[in-house]
């Protein structure tokens, strides 16, 4: 079982280097590329587009959008003023996309994002990682029909693939299960409250009396009670 600090994205020790700086568990790497081959013999080129951040990288994204320094997004495509805000509503529209720092499933070296890389390059427009990419004639829409059929087969499953009033939905994060829901089982409330008190991040009254809720409503995606 990976450390506390392994959890919160404080320490990468538990990490190993997959490609391009990506950085998963050692288990979850072999089964990624076992995946990543399977992929590849059925014309998909599955590659990484984000696997471990840390908790100093997802502290920064949580305070560039809590200042307004990043766009707050709605689901459909809507940018909320952030200054018409309050603090409540502002957490719950960060956390629609953006997790809070040590309740992210990327620093647990199970999670990552996917795309088809060789299918987006052959696309004329920008990649910008939103749904659409993976609807319909979208480019990653074969890659992630193939993903909803086959992931299982090789421990992973897809935590965010429907909105149920927690995380938006997210068809490109994957997470390796057996390791995954061992963490859930460890994850501790009271070591991120502990971590998230030294860290001074916007908000921190708001999102210290809101923490259980939010670590079952969007760590874990199980939606609104
Ligand atoms: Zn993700």
């Amino acid at each position: 079982m990976i450390s506390d600090q392994q959890i919160l994205g404080i320490d990468d020790g538990h990490l190993v280097a997959v490609i391009q700086g990506h950085k998963l568990q050692l288990p979850v790497k072999t089964a990624f590329l076992q995946m990543q081959l399977a992929a590849k013999k059925e014309g998909h080129d599955l590659q990484l587009v984000s696997s471990f951040r840390s908790f100093q990288k997802q502290a920064s994204i949580w305070q560039r959008k809590w200042q307004g320094e990043l766009p707050l997004n709605t689901m459909d495509g809507k940018i909320l003023d952030t200054n018409s805000l309050n603090d409540e509503q502002k957490m719950h529209a960060i956390l629609l996309w953006s997790a809070l720092p040590g309740g992210s499933r990327h620093h647990w070296g199970t999670d990552f994002d996917v795309f088809d890389e060789s299918k987006v390059k052959a696309n004329a427009q920008q990649f910008k990682l939103v749904t659409s990419e993976y609807e319909d004639d979208g480019p990653c829409a074969s890659l992630s029909q193939w993903l909803r059929e086959n992931a299982e087969t090789f421990g992973f499953s897809l935590p965010y693939a429907k909105y149920i009033g927690g995380v938006a939905p997210e068809p490109w994060h994957l997470s390796f299960t057996p390791i995954a829901s061992e963490i859930v089982r460890h994850f501790s409330i009271k070591v991120l409250q502990q971590q998230l008190l030294r860290s001074n991040i916007s908000g921190l009254d708001m999102v210290i009396s809101a923490l259980p809720e939010i670590f079952e409503r969007y760590t874990l995606n199980r939606g609104i009670k």
